[in-house]
């Protein structure tokens, strides 16, 4: 992207999608027949040795003569910065199935939703919780509080909030929380009962870490 739009002297619009597909027509014009690869191969090298980022080494640059932004000198805005994409605001509940009587907390792999494959606390949309609120609710050996404080955290431009739920398990529950269908709510099937002391070395998210630490200022 970098090397087409300093060679075509492109400043506007090459990020969006009709952006992009006039700099593929105009690659797959200069693309030889033969050793199509080694194009390739070149083009990806000078983007990375020669037509830098920032201080590209026009001097030394085997294509320069060809270079329409090293001849009009508006190598600086070609190509143009990529626009921000706007903050998104993302509203979570976090749910902590606590096991009071060994005091261990549920965790799992997040196989899909909101930070898929890291292993933490499920992570419900909050307008999900409604649903998934009755389910709990129904089951005889959970009881449900939520904790006044909440977290927030940002990732890439999503600016999250959210509220922490906790599931105490009853002592002697006469069902076991693995037993419920939990994929039906889009949460985790399997969880590993950690204990408290090594929750925290299993969390993969600062997010995570961030929840555990107001359940245990709570607790
Ligand atoms: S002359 Fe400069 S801007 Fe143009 S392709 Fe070469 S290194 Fe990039």
């Amino acid at each position: 992207m970098r090397v087409v739009s300093r060679l075509l002297a492109l400043s506007e619009d090459v990020w969006s999608s009709s952006g992009k597909s006039a700099i593929q027509t105009h690659v797959a014009q200069m693309i030889p027949d033969e050793r199509p690869g080694d194009f390739n191969q070149a083009m990806m090298e000078l983007g990375v040795t020669v037509c830098r980022k920032s201080k590209p080494l026009c001097l030394l640059c085997p294509i320069q003569e060809q270079c329409l932004a090293f001849a009009r000198n508006c190598i600086e805005i070609c190509p143009p910065k990529k626009p921000r994409r706007d903050t998104v605001d993302v509203e979570l509940f976090a749910l902590l199935f606590w096991r009071k009587t060994t005091d261990t907390l549920a965790i799992a792999n997040r196989t899909k939703g909101f930070l898929s494959n890291t292993v933490g606390f499920p992570l419900i949309p909050a307008i999900e919780m409604s649903e998934v609120k009755r389910v709990l609710q129904s089951l005889q050996h959970l009881q449900l509080f939520e904790l006044s404080s909440r977290f927030s955290h940002n990732i890439t431009h999503h600016r999250i909030s959210g509220k922490i739920l906790v599931a105490q398990e009853l002592d002697n529950p006469s069902i076991s929380t693995e037993s419920v269908s939990w994929q039906k709510l889009g949460l985790p099937q399997s969880f590993d009962w950690i204990p408290r002391s090594a929750v925290a070395s299993k969390l993969s998210t600062s997010l995570d870490n961030k929840v555990f630490k107001l359940f245990q200022n709570y607790h």
